[in-house]
């Protein structure tokens, strides 16, 4: 954590968007963690910029308890030590003030949509599996490195999940199996992934190895069963490359389908391990519906969903307009998405396997229209090429979904080049005790 330089009594004012209070001292920023503004406390700063605190001298009214007792090392939540009500308020604020920076007219945004329970919303756990002395261990990395937090109960994630998770640690141990040590690239278990469909109740569990090979495969699977019969299925899935990327490309089904089935907005999607799918499903119908609500689609609009993972946009707008063109670059997103499609019997949408931008350029340049395009990229946002391919489309509604307001802000003031305004932008908390905030932005054309 670096070296300590001073040990000061401070207040802290502000909170930046990591959670972190910044302090300037001597003119240098330092961030620390678990500090709120109003509150004063004996720092010792570290040569790096950050500083810890010591000892917590004036509390804010806004602290609460973390739910969490790995809270202060685990890197997976970072606000979960303020009230829900202002965690809300400070994901607000920044979205405003991203914004606002970017040209947009504050008044635009429309009050955030929390939470009523702010936890056991996370429907895909995903722990890494390691070993401290003999003891397994099943944890997150500690904040900033690669060191391993045991999480026997995490507060943001399903419940039956935390169970799963905790019983194949134990087999995992008792079985004798070897976790994968990074560091030396051996053993085999790497990570417990489980993906719970809320609405069916349907789980699937994947356990990612380092190699093909799992010695003692057939007793750990039936040993899971017995404790957990609501399993619906369970996969093996092999990745040997040497990244924090979690899934590999290799898949064998160990029991059950491979899959599982959950609905949204009474449509029914299957869900594979390799596949984009939400994480919280309470707010990703509230999500959809106002998507819905904000884009208005007509029965005569053509629509282009971008970024659609497994179509579950494009087919909630597919029975309010003529055509929906889902764009997706995973080949098991697009597989799955052709046959949720089938299986609601929704004709009118079609998928195009593909780079969002060989698309739309591909798109545009054969002057074909579209009067609405919805994009949902990853984390990185969009690319100017990619904001001015969808520019040079046209269409008279545009509806960017985001879940990084740093990226949204960046592409909006491009499209605002590009003729548009923005006429709405509504953020939603699908991630409540973490600093992310997903939004909704209707942007039209001048
Ligand atoms: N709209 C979907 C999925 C959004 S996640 C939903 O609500 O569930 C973003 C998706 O973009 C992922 O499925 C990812 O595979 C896809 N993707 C990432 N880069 C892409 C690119 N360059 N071209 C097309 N799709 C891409």
């Amino acid at each position: 954590m670096g070296v300590i330089m001073f040990k000061e009594l401070v207040e802290a004012k502000t909170i930046n968007d990591q959670g972190y209070a910044v302090i300037n001292v001597n003119k240098r920023p330092y961030q620390i963690a678990n500090l709120l503004p109003g509150e004063t406390a004996e720092v010792a700063f570290f040569d790096n910029g950050y500083g810890k605190v010591e000892k917590l001298i004036t509390k804010s009214d806004a602290r609460q308890k973390p739910k969490c007792p790995w809270f202060a090392v685990c890197g997976g939540c970072q606000l979960q030590h303020i009230a829900y009500e202002t965690q809300l308020e400070m994901k607000e604020r920044r979205l405003k003030a991203l914004l606002a920076a970017s040209g947009v007219d504050e008044k635009t945004v429309l009050p955030i949509i929390g939470m009523k329970d702010p936890y056991n919303y996370r429907n895909k756990s995903q722990m890494i599996i390691s070993e401290k002395g003999k003891k397994i261990m099943a944890g997150l990395y500690e904040e900033n490195t690669h060191n391993i937090v045991n999480v026997d109960y995490c507060p943001i994630q399903n419940d039956k999940a935390n169970e799963i998770i905790k019983t194949a640690r134990k087999l995992i141990q008792d079985q004798n199996i070897k976790p994968y040590d990074e560091k030396r690239n051996t053993g085999l278990i790497r990570y417990l992934f489980v993906r719970i469909a809320e609405a069916t109740g349907q789980v699937l569990v994947a356990i990612v190895t380092a190699e093909e090979k799992f010695p003692g495969r057939n007793n750990f699977v039936k040993a899971l069963r017995i404790f957990h019969p609501e399993i619906t299925t369970i996969i093996q899935n092999v990745n040997s490359r040497q990244t924090s990327i979690v899934l590999g490309e290799f898949e064998r089904v160990l029991y059950g389908i491979g899959h599982i089935e959950d609905e949204l907005l009474g449509k029914k999607f299957l869900i594979s391990a390799r596949t984009f799918y939400q994480i919280n499903h309470h707010q990703t119908q509230i999500l959809y519906r106002k998507i819905l609500e904000l884009a208005k689609p007509k029965g005569t609009d053509t629509v282009l969903d971008i970024y659609s993972g497994i179509g579950t946009i494009g087919m909630c707008f597919a029975e309010h307009a003529k055509q929906v063109i889902a764009v997706e670059a995973s080949k098991a997103s697009v597989h799955n998405g052709i046959l949720n499609a089938k299986q609601n019997k929704i004709r009118n949408i079609r998928f195009q396997m593909a780079d969002a931008l060989d698309y739309l350029h591909n798109y545009a340049e054969k002057a074909n229209t579209a009067d609405i395009v919805i994009v949902d990229p990853p984390r990185e946002g969009l690319t100017k090429q990619v904001v001015n391919a969808i520019v040079a489309i046209k269409p008279s509604k545009l509806v960017y979904v985001s879940c990084n307001p740093e990226t949204l802000a960046a592409d909006i003031r491009e499209f605002m080049l590009g003729g548009y305004t923005v006429k709405k932008a509504l953020p939603i908390d699908m991630f409540p005790q973490t600093i992310h905030v997903e939004t909704i932005s209707l942007l039209s054309l001048k």
